[in-house]
């Protein structure tokens, strides 16, 4: 097959696969299972894998793999989606049709739409398993969303080793961008992610005689203040990091000084290296602060998921695949990375691969909400676009 026509065929079967992608995501969408309690959806996908005639197989106890082999040698290429979905509560007129159904449960994430979207990639690729070189493994990974995250459990599984595994690519519905276009980015591309939690132990008393106390919410205040002048005079300047406390509690009335405060918050940055220096300054900071005034501190800083840095050939085949098949004009190149995690990362770490964005943002679908947002939605015709890319990326070889 030349290259036009390739890219002719794989845009045809996308649009012929663009109402089964449709109906995959609302079932999915009405369904919403939280982190590692994936287990209807399981079911769902292995049926439907199995339906297309395809392998499959269950390394972890939610979630699963399809494995489609040509025959022919080439390259093994791994394509991700990850399935769970967010404990919380949907909202959001455009989707009435076929909003979530179990309370504490939504998919306001898209991982719904990631999951139909390799599907609809599944069912693509095996009418073109003759002209596939290699093997393509389908990753449906549980808990995305989930310490420690279901991409590093997929990877300690070392299913994708026995597979020989070469290449591994994944996406991420974007409200930002709107649904034909796809935003890529090599090198550093979502940060990587901490949380931390301190407790600032003082001594409480009558707020009338503050001299027989130690005030753990003066030296809270101190502690915030110094923790930004980590970024801004202990960092490099070109080096993008963020300490967020996102929450603090202390005090129970207005008369008493209270005997400890406690603070949570996350650190951001693209190397777990940088972040282990600021958990540095940090602990500095905690000691100096609190010790100084007579007080103590606890102090955990939990490394989440690590920085997804996208391979710069991975990145150029991915850029190469998405020109060919979807046209220059939709392919966006983002200048800077984003400061929200990912757990594709832990994929990263061994296999070569790149992540990128598939638009999916517009006002038809009332779809620009931002992930999370209990109104959170995709135009489905993104579906169209990430298929098509997807295939092509294995098939553009
Ligand atoms: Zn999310
Ligand atoms: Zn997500």
């Amino acid at each position: 097959m030349t290259m036009t026509d390739l890219k002719q065929t794989i845009r045809q079967k996308a649009e012929h696969y663009f109402d089964y992608m449709v109906q995959v995501r609302r079932h999915l969408h009405k369904n919403p299972e939280v982190s590692f309690k994936e287990y209807d959806t399981t079911e769902y996908i292995l049926h439907e894998l199995k339906k297309m005639g395809i392998d499959t197989e269950t390394p972890l106890e939610t979630g699963c793999i399809g494995v489609i082999d040509g025959g022919k040698p080439g390259t093994a290429i791994a394509l991700r989606a990850d399935i769970d979905a967010l404990a919380m509560d949907e909202e959001g007129e455009a989707k009435k049709k076929f909003m979530s159904e179990r309370p504490g449960a939504a998919h306001c994430c898209g991982h719904d739409a990631h999951t139909a979207n390799l599907l609809g990639t599944a069912k693509i690729l095996k009418e073109l398993e003759p002209e596939i070189p290699g093997k393509v493994v389908l990753v449906f990974q549980p808990a995305e969303e989930k310490l420690p995250g279901g991409g590093r459990m997929v990877r300690e599984s070392g299913v994708l080793q026995k597979h020989g595994v070469e290449e591994i690519y994944g996406l991420h519905m974007n409200p930002a961008y709107a649904p034909g276009q796809i935003a890529v980015k090599p090198g550093p591309f979502m940060a990587c992610t901490v949380e931390f939690e301190i407790e600032v132990i003082g001594k409480g008393g009558h707020a009338a005689t503050p001299h027989l106390t130690v005030d753990p919410i003066v030296l809270s205040s101190q502690i915030i203040t110094q923790f930004q002048s980590i970024i801004s005079r202990s960092l490099d300047p070109t080096e993008p990091a963020i300490i967020t406390v996102g929450k603090i509690e202390a005090g129970s009335a207005f008369n008493v000084i209270s005997a400890k405060a406690e603070m949570i918050g996350t650190v951001r940055a693209f190397s777990m290296e940088t972040a282990r220096f600021i958990k540095s300054r940090m602990e500095a900071i905690l000691k100096s602060v609190t010790e100084g005034a007579g007080g103590s501190y606890k102090f955990e800083f939990n490394e989440g998921y690590p920085a997804v840095v996208n391979n710069e050939q991975c990145n150029q085949k991915l850029e190469q695949a998405a020109i060919r098949v979807l046209g220059e004009e939709n392919v966006i190149n983002l200048k800077k990375p984003l400061m929200a995690g990912e757990d594709f990362s832990f994929y990263q770490e061994e296999f070569p691969g790149a992540f990128f964005f598939l638009g999916s943002g517009s006002d038809e679908a009332d779809s620009k909400w931002s992930w999370h947002h209990p109104r959170y939605n995709i135009d489905e015709r993104a579906f169209l676009t990430g298929s098509a890319l997807m295939a092509g990326l294995v098939l553009d070889r």
